[in-house]
This record gives C-alpha cells, sequence and structure tokens, in this order.
C-alpha cells in the first residue's frame, strides 16, 4: 500500500495561509483533511511559505513523512495508515482462506454469518455437515436481508494493477463492504460535526485570526525557534 501527502501550492513563495485556503478546495476526502492538518501544523511551528513546508517534508526520512502523516489522519479523524494497511492485510487473508477452503465447484463447509449462529447446512441423506455454494451460508432464521449472499459463488478471474490474479466476485464484496463502511463513518463524521456544532465559531475564528497574524507580520515569525 503506497501513501501520499498533497500540499496544493502555485509557487514556493505562497503563503501557508493560501496554502491553507487551497487545501479547503481540495476534492472532499483524506488528502484535503490531511493537507489542512500538516498545513496547520507548519503555521503553528513557525513556518511562513510553501517551500518552508516542502522544504521540511522533502528533508524527512520516510519513516518521519510516514509519521507526520499518521499524526495529520489521526488528527483530522481518520484510522492511521498502519490501520488501514493492516485492514486490507486481513481483507486479502481473508480472501485466501475463503478460496483455499471452497472445492472444485465452488463449495465450502459454513456455517451460519451471523455471528454466534451455530447452524450449518445439513446434508439431507447423512444428517452430516453439507459443503455448500452460497458466498456466505445464512440459516432460515437469519436469512432475511442476505438473500444475495445466498447467490452460488463463482471463479470469476480478473488480473489486478500489479498482475496478480484476483476473484472478481470477492473483489466486489470488498468493494460493497468498503462503501458501506465509508456510509457509517460518513454518518459518525456527520453526527461528530453535529455534536460540535457549537465549537466550530470559535474553531473557525481561532484559525482566521492566526492565519491573519501570519499574512501580516511574515518577518517576524520567519527563522523563529
Ligand atoms: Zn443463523
Amino acid at each position: 500500500m503506497s501513501w501520499s501527502i498533497s500540499i496544493p501550492f502555485v509557487s514556493r513563495s505562497d503563503s501557508l495561509p493560501a496554502v491553507a485556503d487551497a487545501a479547503r478546495a481540495l476534492p472532499e476526502g483524506d488528502d484535503r483533511a490531511v493537507a489542512r492538518q500538516i498545513v496547520l501544523r507548519g503555521m503553528t511551528s513557525g513556518m511562513t511559505t510553501a517551500g518552508d513546508l516542502l522544504d521540511e517534508l522533502a528533508a524527512m526520512s520516510p519513516a518521519e513523512r510516514r509519521a507526520l502523516l499518521d499524526q495529520a489522519r489521526v488528527g483530522a479523524g481518520l484510522p492511521s495508515t498502519a490501520e488501514t494497511s493492516a485492514a486490507a492485510a486481513r481483507k486479502v487473508r481473508a480472501q485466501m482462506i475463503n478460496d483455499d477452503a471452497r472445492d472444485e465447484i465452488g463449495r465450502a463447509l459454513q456455517v451460519c454469518a451471523q455471528v454466534g449462529c451455530k447452524n450449518f447446512p445439513i446434508d439431507p441423506v447423512t444428517g452430516a455437515h453439507a459443503p455448500h455454494a452460497a458466498r456466505r451460508w445464512w440459516c432460515s432464521e437469519h436469512m432475511a436481508g442476505h438473500e444475495d449472499d445466498m447467490q452460488p459463488w463463482t471463479m470469476r478471474i480478473g488480473y489486478g494493477p500489479s498482475g496478480a490474479i484476483v476473484f472478481l466476485d470477492e473483489v466486489e464484496r470488498d468493494i460493497a463492504t468498503a462503501e458501506r463502511e465509508a456510509e457509517a463513518r460518513a454518518a459518525f463524521l456527520a453526527e461528530r460535526r453535529a455534536a460540535r456544532i457549537a465549537e466550530w465559531p470559535q474553531v473557525e475564528a481561532q484559525d482566521a485570526a492566526q492565519a491573519e497574524a501570519l499574512k501580516g507580520d511574515n518577518f517576524k515569525f520567519k527563522g523563529a525557534p
């Protein structure tokens, strides 16, 4: 997994308040939130221009840049890079286990996907645990709302960006899961925003005052410790 930091600037002499304004205009998403955090951090540590910030970023080791990115992500209410990488690795591992468990016609031994439910498909003849071809198997008690999961798993094969073989059904399911998680995160952030709505005017006023102070008196801050 690769990471990047976007700093929106036109010239190295752009003031950091101008860069902070430009960061506001980035497409909504992680990059925008991270850029704003990093620019505000630069301002509070006495930097004045985009060039100052770029020089600092360039002088950092990859590990230091990663630590800065993590600090900014957490400050913006996002999961750290390690958490995000771990989640991606867990997904790949789960997919491998899932694929390995399937027999040549796509069946696997499954238990009900409902957490805590111990029901499993039963072979009507032998009464034993029967392999099932569902993408995810749900017992009759818990199936409502999960009918799509009961569709047979098919090994539709594609190629990922790195040339690795990927199983399209699994990828589509991962994408659907990621979309659900993004919705949940958006709902959480909206809730938190609503809860803190009274604080916002204060925060914005502080930002604006800080930006104004830096704008009007650049030299005072230049070279400050
Ligand atoms: Zn069940």
